[in-house]
Order: C-alpha cells, then sequence, then structure tokens
C-alpha cells in the first residue's frame, strides 16, 4: 500500500478508522485522532484506569468467499460475514457498545476507559508504537483480539529468513523456478513452479502419486519450453498449521520425486524437504519440536520460497512456547539450516511473554 499524505496506511484502513470515530462520536465519547494512525474514544475525563487495544485494518482479502464478497459485509442467520468482522471490527464495536452501555446507563465511575483504535496491527503495529510516543499507557490494558474468555500468554516468534546461492545448471531435466507463498504468517494454500524436459505423463503419474501420500492436488500447463506445476491445498494462519493443507511443502515433495538431472539447486531442494517435511507442522525434522503445559506446542510453517537459476531465498513462521529461548530454537534453526548449505539470516527472535 503506498504512503498518501494523511493516510499512513493507505485507503481502506483511513475510511475504517473514519467511520469508527464517527460512530463513538455519535454516541457521546470525546474522541481524538492521532493523525490517522490511531483514534480514541473516552468514557469520561477521570483519571485513565483502563486501555483497551483494538484494530480497523483487516488481512488480505484473499479467495474463496462464498456468502458474499469481503468488503460487502451481510448479516445471514444471525451471523455477520466479511472481512475483519472478527478480527477486529466486530470486537471493536463490541467494545464500544460495552462502554456506550455504562455511559447510558449513567453507571458512576471514578475512572476513565480509553478505547484505541489503531489501523496497522496486522503489518507490524507501527500505528500502536506511533501513538505510545504520544501517550502513556494505562495502568491496566486489554485487546479484544483473540479467544474468549481470556489470554494472559503469548508464544514468542521466529520469522525465519533464509538464503542460498548455487552454481546454476543447465543439465535437463530440470526445475526451472518456484514461486510460493504470500505472507509469511500464512500457509500457502496454493505454490507454483516450473520444470523443463519432462513428459507430461510422468508428471501426471507421479503427481498422482504425491496426490494421495499429501493431500495436494496438482495441474499442469504446457507452455512452449515450460510446464507450469500448480499445487493446490488450503490455507490457514501460520499460527494454526495443522488446520492447513501446505501446498509449498507438497509441492517440494512432487519436485523431489521426479527424475531431475542431479544439480546443486535440485539438492538444496531435497535438503528443504528434509528440514520442512511435508505435514511436519512442529518443526520436529529441524530440531526444535517442544511443549509445556502453559502455552502448548511449538508449531512452524514453511510458508514462502523462490527459487530460481542460481538462488534461493524462503520463510517460515515458527510459534514459540514458553520453554522456548534464542538457545534452544533459534541456535538450532541456524545449525541445522547451516548443515544444509543455508544462510539463516536472523539474529533474534520475539520472546514468549507472559
Ligand atoms: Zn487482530
Amino acid at each position: 500500500m503506498p504512503y498518501v499524505e494523511g493516510k499512513p496506511f493507505g485507503e481502506g484502513p483511513f475510511n475504517a478508522l473514519q467511520a469508527a470515530l464517527s460512530m463513538a462520536e455519535g454516541y457521546g465519547f470525546s474522541i481524538t485522532n492521532y493523525d490517522n494512525y490511531v483514534g480514541t474514544a473516552d468514557l469520561n475525563h477521570q483519571e485513565r484506569q483502563l486501555d483497551i487495544l483494538a484494530h480497523m485494518d483487516v488481512v488480505p482479502a484473499g479467495e474463496g468467499w462464498t456468502v458474499t464478497k469481503p468488503f460487502e459485509p451481510v448479516v445471514k442467520e444471525g451471523k455477520l460475514y466479511g472481512r475483519g468482522t472478527a478480527d477486529d471490527k466486530g470486537p471493536a464495536v463490541a467494545a464500544l457498545y460495552a462502554m456506550r452501555a455504562v455511559k447510558e446507563l449513567g453507571i458512576p465511575l471514578t475512572k476513565n476507559v480509553r478505547l484505541i483504535l489503531g489501523t496497522d496491527e496486522e503489518c507490524g503495529s507501527s500505528d500502536i508504537r506511533y501513538y505510545y510516543e504520544k501517550e502513556k499507557e494505562a495502568p491496566m490494558t486489554f485487546s479484544p483480539d483473540a479467544e474468549f474468555p481470556v489470554t494472559n500468554t503469548e508464544k514468542g516468534r521466529l520469522e525465519g529468513h533464509f538464503h542460498a546461492s548455487f552454481a546454476a545448471s543447465e543439465a535437463l531435466p530440470r526445475l526451472v523456478k518456484i514461486e510460493a507463498g504470500i505472507k509469511a504468517n500464512v500457509v500457502p494454500g496454493k505454490a507454483k513452479a516450473e520444470v523443463e524436459g519432462i513428459e507430461l505423463k510422468t508428471l501426471e503419474e507421479t503427481a498422482a502419486q504425491v496426490g494421495k501420500a499429501t493431500g495436494i492436488s496438482f495441474t499442469f500447463e504446457q507452455r512452449p519450453s515450460v510446464t507450469e506445476i500448480t499445487a493446490q491445498g488450503a490455507g490457514a494462519h501460520a499460527s494454526t498449521p495443522n488446520e492447513g493443507k501446505n501446498a509449498l511443502t507438497g509441492l517440494l515433495c512432487l519436485i523431489t520425486q521426479l527424475p531431475l538431472a542431479e544439480c546443486p539447486q535440485l539438492s538444496l531442494v531435497k535438503s528443504l524437504v528434509k528440514l520442512f517435511p511435508h505435514g511436519d507442522t512442529c518443526g520436529k525434522a529441524i530440531g526444535i519440536d517442544m511443549a509445556d503445559e502453559l502455552s502448548g506446542s511449538l508449531t512452524l510453517a514453511f510458508s514462502m520460497l523462490a527459487v530460481g537459476a542460481h538462488s534461493l531465498e524462503g520463510v517460515f513462521d515458527s510459534r514459540c512456547p514458553v520453554c522456548a529461548t534464542e538457545d534452544n530454537v533459534l541456535k538450532v534453526v541456524r545449525e541445522a539450516m547451516a548443515g544444509e548449505g543455508f544462510t539463516l539470516e536472523n539474529d533474534s527472535m520475539l520472546p514468549p511473554t507472559m
């Protein structure tokens, strides 16, 4: 989203914030707009005791909408459909209505509650950093942006970025390229590759076997010199990778089963299958499978990969329980990847919060 003067996160978040603030103002709350990064609504003018953090921006609309289009909300059978109804506009409105109920019932209060509406939660929360550069946080804060009733622990995160370069090879049959993934925190539902010098029949036979084993389906499109392979799985949020079917890891299974000529590129792709095998959503193969009672199991989603003639780069998203440290996660991953010829670019990870 290009930066536009006065609309730091583009048109959509800007419009959503304007709409939310005018709603809040309509209910008689005093509002403040922090340069369209964040807007706030105050319950009263007392000393601030509680901040409620919600956000007006949404994740990309994606494909596969059946009940309505992502930005044409409808109510059907008592449910509201549309992008952001659950994350996080619905909860923001619920919080606003809770404040409205307290206000309209005339319940006497000695402290203030402030609803803080952000517009960049999904892309790094620079909105909230901007806000807290100007304002102090209240003694208590909660965010209606997770499961009910309450989450008081958050897993750590390693968004791993890695790369490798290698000598190009023209030997046939060969892998021309791989392109997969849209965001680090999304399990790819679709992944594409191009191969050269392989019969369609061989591709289809191998795809049938791999499809059976992985649950990923494959289609082929023949171009003048190459065949494009599309792997179709099911997308999911990277924090719950077992709810999806990772098209990227499925695609890598297929590619490494094809009778391709040996070359440095192919052996690195085989290493990726070793480190991130299809169906391994807990980092077992790479050596960081761990769990604790408080925050559950580590999860890992191999979410993005671009492979070309002489280099590759990839991203994975790991959510780490409270027992995770840089020693037992970051260091282990770095060494495992280095052992297979990859450079992990991260020098730190986001620690768990509790
Ligand atoms: Zn959210």
